[in-house]
């Protein structure tokens, strides 16, 4: 049986080292695994930090891949990713060389105890809509479109610290 393959919206984080080598790696390790391929990088934005503010400011990216995995193992590949650059789990929003959040899965919906898809505060968070918003901004969460999420949220756009898009061979 051919195993149907879904869009997968990935967010990227990190404000520790050297991040955008970090985001490549991490990129690179999705793309290298045989049941995920990677479509589209958006640019990378300079992020005030979200949730913990005495910290170094972010950088922040979306990719879109293509999977054929569940969520749950897709969700494995992504914390074994981080692991793999190094990511020490000190707190949560706290300081960080990389951060994988799966934002959205096709249109599937999952509620498990460790894994909530859509990710339940991608609305709120410009550092993540403005991103997908370049990837496709007529994803729709909840009703309503990220393109209309971010309008929404009425805030001078981000500025772009890499927007090329050779760039998982340049960084990694
Ligand atoms: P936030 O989720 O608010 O962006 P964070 O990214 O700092 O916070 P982490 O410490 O990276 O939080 O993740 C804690 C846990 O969140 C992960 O171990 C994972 O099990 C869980 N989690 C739940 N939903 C998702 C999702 N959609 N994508 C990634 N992780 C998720
Ligand atoms: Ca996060
Ligand atoms: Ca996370």
């Amino acid at each position: 049986m051919v195993k149907s393959k879904k869009p997968v919206f990935v967010g990227l984080g990190g404000n520790v080292g050297d991040v955008l080598s970090n985001m490549a790696k991490a990129l690179d390790v999705l793309d290298s695994e045989p049941d995920v391929e990677l479509v589209a990088v958006s640019p990378v934005y300079k992020t005030p930090p979200w949730g913990i503010t005495d910290q170094d400011w972010f950088l922040n990216a979306c990719a879109k891949f293509e999977t054929s995995l569940e969520p749950q193992a897709f969700l494995d590949k992504c914390l074994e990713a981080e692991e793999s650059l190094k990511r020490t789990r000190s707190k949560r929003w706290g300081p960080r060389t990389i951060d994988l959040d799966i934002l959205l899965f096709g249109d599937v919906m999952v509620s498990y105890e460790n894994l909530t898809i859509p990710h339940p505060r991608m609305q709120e968070r410009q550092f993540v809509l403005e991103p997908l918003a370049t990837l496709d901004d007529g994803l729709k969460i909840g009703g309503k479109s990220v393109g209309e999420l971010l309008t929404g949220l009425g805030e001078p756009a981000l500025e772009m610290e890499y927007e090329g898009t050779d760039w998982v061979a340049k960084f990694s």
